[in-house]
């Protein structure tokens, strides 16, 4: 596997890779990360609070996508409040994994490439 292909950044958030190493996974399940990357030995939460940036981008594109479509269930369908309300929150619980797992993903990849050096130093052999 060390002679394969790094995958490109936005690829490597898809496929559930290592910021620094390209080669491990972040995730092992729904909702469940590894500690440490189980090739390189990088530690994915890099203090208390750390994932706090992931929330805030969750929160955002969740409601990018969401809010859309509330306003498209209540505008131009003329739904009900209610029944637009319903649909949303249905919309929301079920999008969740995907947007838990994209912000972390995207919070650790671009967490990386600004602070590259404390990254490469942490892991295994670094
Ligand atoms: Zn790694």
């Amino acid at each position: 596997m060390e002679n394969t292909p790094r995958p490109s950044k936005v690829a490597g958030i898809f496929l559930n890779r290592c910021p620094v190493c390209d080669r491990a996974g972040v995730f092992r399940g729904p909702y469940l990360m590894n500690a440490a990357c189980p090739h390189c030995g990088v530690v994915y939460q890099r203090e208390d609070g750390y994932f706090l940036g992931a929330l805030v981008l969750a929160y955002f594109s969740t409601g990018a996508v969401i809010a859309p479509v509330f306003l498209w269930l209540l505008f131009f369908l003329q739904w009900e409040l209610g029944a637009s309300l319903l649909v949303i929150s249905l919309l929301v619980f079920a999008t969740n994994p995907i947007f838990f797992y994209l912000s972390r993903m995207m919070w650790i990849h671009m967490d990386r490439e600004v602070g590259r050096r404390a990254w490469d130093q942490d892991k295994r052999g670094g």
